[in-house]
């Protein structure tokens, strides 16, 4: 065949999922907890498969959830979203950020994307005609340099993608960050898409500066959050979007042509679980005791670690123990050590190899002490 995408491979998650589960590797590769969800939860879904709501949801998502997503981003962050005009609930963030760039990107329009970046963006920015054009994320603390992204604007940049906090590095924005990101945008008409899918797994009392919550900013965002990762349910995809009534329209025409709804009753067991609000705000000290666990697990190897702020992924550089490329050195502790991790270069759009790995630490203990107990033997 004539592939539209040549050079396009394969997901590094699924490609080391497999060798993981190949090579019987404990695996903090790929993002997911191995642990099970509240039962609470699954005895909501129960209870609305029973009562027969197994139809399609209205196109922009289940009223009960819209209403519960309102609610919770105005306590947080003291954003007035209409649950009938501003809020869409998507087959996870992927589809949310898929969507929303098909929804503002035209072919040949410039959308600035951050390296270290996430891997679903660019693919989504070429799939429609766009161009990812790149900031540099500074290592190894990973902050943003505004400068560098107000001298990468053109008149054909047509949306930003911002990430806090951010994945793969474990940094965040800072509320002076979005205010230089406003000074930038101010006067053009450019998008930002802001991925805020661990907006509730932050550290060391930090809080999340979410683009809802700055005025001038949300007025020309969307932001984006998951279900998945916040009540450990990754295989739902349940996510949504938020934004002003006239993005929202932009983006509700792709959506309903896109996937039209989302799977119904997931949404109203979330609608119905979300009301006690100490589930997700408790989320913080929960990943907060695994990571901290995981590093003094991690102190007695030769692995480096860096500052891990928010979202579940460890970043270590691994400089001491192995001359070998990241990619190598992922592949061949999944394979000889059996512990599989990510290699952030997959993540540089130029393949800039600082040795760095990073570890999923959103697994039970014994799933963390086995890893580590590998580690410790093979180094
Ligand atoms: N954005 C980021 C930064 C992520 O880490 C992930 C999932 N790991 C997603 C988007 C996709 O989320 P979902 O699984 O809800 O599609
Ligand atoms: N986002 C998750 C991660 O970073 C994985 C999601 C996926 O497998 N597509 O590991």
């Amino acid at each position: 065949i004539d592939s539209r995408f040549p050079a396009m491979g394969t997901t590094i998650f699924t490609v080391m999922s497999r060798l993981a589960a190949e090579c019987s590797a404990v695996n903090l590769a790929q993002g997911f907890p191995d642990f099970q969800a509240e039962d609470a939860l699954f005895d909501a879904m129960h209870r609305h498969l029973r009562a027969g709501r197994n139809q399609y949801a209205p196109m922009a998502g289940m009223p009960e959830l819209r209403t519960a997503i309102a609610g919770k981003v105005a306590a947080l962050y003291g954003a007035a979203y209409d649950s009938e005009t501003e809020i869409t609930v998507t087959a996870g963030a992927t589809q949310a950020i898929f969507t929303a760039i098909a929804a503002f990107v035209r072919p040949g329009d410039e959308v600035i994307v951050f390296a270290p970046v996430y891997d679903s963006y660019v693919p989504a920015i070429e799939t429609v005609g766009g161009k990812a054009v790149y900031a540099h994320l500074r290592f190894p603390d990973y902050a943003p340099d505004w400068d560098e992204v107000r001298a990468l604007i053109t008149p054909r940049t047509r949306m930003i993608v911002i990430n806090s906090p951010h994945n793969p590095t474990g940094a965040l924005l800072s509320a002076a960050d979005l205010d230089a990101l406003a000074g930038v945008v101010r006067g053009s008409d450019i998008v930002v898409l802001s991925d805020e899918v661990y907006e509730h797994i932050l550290f060391d009392g930090e809080a999340h500066a979410s683009l809802s919550g700055h005025l001038e900013l949300a007025a020309r965002s969307i932001v984006v959050s998951s279900f998945g990762k916040t009540y450990h349910i990754t295989g739902w995809k349940i996510g949504y979007v938020v934004g002003p009534a006239a993005l929202m329209a932009e983006f509700r025409k792709v959506h309903q042509f896109n996937v039209f709804t989302v799977h119904g009753p997931s949404q109203l067991a979330i609608a119905d679980y979300m009301q006690d609000a100490s589930r997700h705000l408790g989320l913080a000290a929960f990943y907060q005791e695994k990571r901290d666990a995981f590093r003094q697990l991690l102190a007695a190897t030769p692995f480096e670690l860096l500052p891990c702020r928010g979202t579940y992924f460890q970043l270590a550089r691994y400089e001491r123990m192995s001359e070998l490329a990241d990619r190598d050195f992922a592949e061949w502790l999944t394979r000889e050590v059996g512990v599989a991790v990510i290699p952030v270069s997959v993540f540089q759009p130029d393949g800039r190899d600082d040795k760095v790995v990073r570890f999923c630490f959103a697994k039970r203990e014994e799933t963390l002490v086995a890893a580590a107990a590998r580690l410790q033997r093979a180094f």
